[in-house]
């Protein structure tokens, strides 16, 4: 990969040396830096400033040991993480990933990521990201609730509300959330809400946070459908993944009138032509945490395929919400050819650089995740903005809020896309339009 301009294929290559081994990371910043050529050459001072390479440089990493103690009575080792990336537009901002490939090139590229997509959600959030390699599968509740505790003794000295704000993401839900804001209030003797968000709704959580990435991904597309005078009425589509972002996502496009017609987890996936019934899949994931099996098991319309790839079965939306690299060049053709006229990444780069290129050559239309799943922290920030009035909002009031956010998103994708001579483009519209927001920011800072 390559294919930059000279400036930012210089930067690319000390991105490279600077970060050996780091190949998800490597591939977030090829991804931007791409999209910056007709930025740098509009504006030479991002250049001139060092502002690009700066922003490939995380503010402050920080890697730690997890001891603790299984059911078992053995101790448990596992490797924290908090890259805080970017704070020009805010604390740093950014979920917590408990999965075993953790490691600090996916902790980068994940908090590299969040800078652009915190940036174009246009509230004031820097960007950062965290983790450990500890894998919840399996473990009981007590397990998991040491784990975090152990967690948090060593993160709650780097974070706070105007320092840097964590929450969930793969392997960190309600749950987890609670363990640690439950540690973070022991240790500190403060209720300090507005340091976690995703909390529970009793104890300074928001309405729609829980639903917020899977809505927003859904109120993204419905915009790039609008745009073409169409709707989801009558659309068929495909989830990839069962967890908390797809399950809300088919939740809200059976809402606005599409068919949910596959979704997945790790060992297989469904297929249900009379559209997944959300009640069962629900209790089945997110409820019991059980396999996907399950649900083909109890319900008659649905049939379970293991290993293979969701993407073999054709619709028009594609909607991958699962994990990075799940949807390489060869489920773009496979997809292009069922029909697929969108595609929008409700996980964080969910699609391979091939993919993406695949989908421009064939005329799908494809939504970028910083853009297009940017309503999770979108709501985050919602939910400090509530944690500092003190004040709770409704429902309503609340899911309104994020679908303005993502109208906003999508607007500035088109506009910006046009502005760079590359209409249609979301790729190009949000990493332009992001980058342009924390650079300006990062010129009026100084060099700091
Ligand atoms: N992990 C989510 C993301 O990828 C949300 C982060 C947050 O709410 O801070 O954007």
């Amino acid at each position: 990969m390559s294919g930059l301009d000279e400036k930012l294929h210089d930067i690319h290559e000390e991105v490279l040396r600077r970060n050996p081994g780091e190949i998800e990371f490597h591939q977030a910043v090829h991804e931007v830096l791409d999209s910056l050529g007709p930025v740098v050459a509009k504006h030479p001072q991002y250049a001139d400033e060092a502002v690009i390479r700066r922003l490939c440089e995380p503010e402050r990493q920080i890697i730690f040991r997890v001891p603790w103690v299984d059911d078992n009575g053995q101790v448990q080792i596992n490797r924290g993480f908090r890259v805080e990336f970017n704070s020009a537009l805010g604390p740093y901002k950014g979920g917590l990933r408990f999965h075993p490939t953790v490691y600090l090139g996916i902790v980068k590229f994940l908090g590299f990521e969040q800078i652009f997509k915190n940036s174009l959600t246009g509230l004031p959030i820097g960007g950062g990201k965290g983790g450990s390699d500890f894998d919840p599968k399996g473990r009981s509740d007590g397990e998991v609730m040491r784990f975090c505790q152990a967690f948090m003794t060593e993160l709650y000295r780097h974070i706070g509300e105007y320092t840097d704000v964590p929450a969930g993401d793969i392997g960190v839900g309600g749950r987890e959330i609670g363990y640690l804001f439950g540690q973070y209030k022991r240790i500190t003797n403060r209720y300090e809400s507005g340091v976690l968000t995703g909390k529970g709704l009793t104890w300074g959580g928001s309405q729609v946070r829980t639903e917020a990435t899977g809505y927003g991904t859904v109120f993204f597309t419905h915009e790039i459908l609008k745009s073409r005078g169409e709707s989801f009425d009558g659309k068929r589509v495909v989830v990839s993944g069962s967890g908390n972002v797809a399950v809300y996502a088919i939740e809200k496009i059976h809402e606005l009138g599409g068919t949910v017609i596959a979704c997945s987890d790790s060992s297989g996936y469904i297929v249900d032509d009379k559209g997944i019934d959300l009640d069962l899949l629900k209790d089945v994931k997110l409820h019991r945490r059980a396999r996907i099996t399950e649900y083909a098991e109890q319900r008659g319309t649905a049939h379970y395929v293991a290993g293979g790839t969701v993407w073999e079965v054709p619709c028009d939306i594609a909607l991958p919400c699962a994990t990075q690299n799940e949807l390489n060049g060869h489920d773009a053709v496979t997809l292009a050819r069922g029909g697929c006229t969108i595609v929008a990444e409700g996980a964080n780069m969910p699609c391979t650089p091939e993919a993406v290129k695949l989908f421009a050559e064939s005329g799908v239309t494809f939504a970028p995740g910083k853009a297009a799943n940017a309503g999770g922290v979108a709501t985050s920030a919602l939910e400090m903005q509530q944690n500092a009035s003190r004040d709770s909002w409704s429902f309503g009031h609340t899911e309104e809020r994020l679908a303005e956010i993502m109208r906003n998103i999508h607007s500035r994708c088109v506009e910006t896309a046009e502005d760079y001579g590359q209409p249609g483009n979301y790729t190009a519209g949000a990493n332009i339009a992001g980058f342009i927001q924390v650079a300006d920011a990062m010129l009026a800072l100084g060099v700091i």
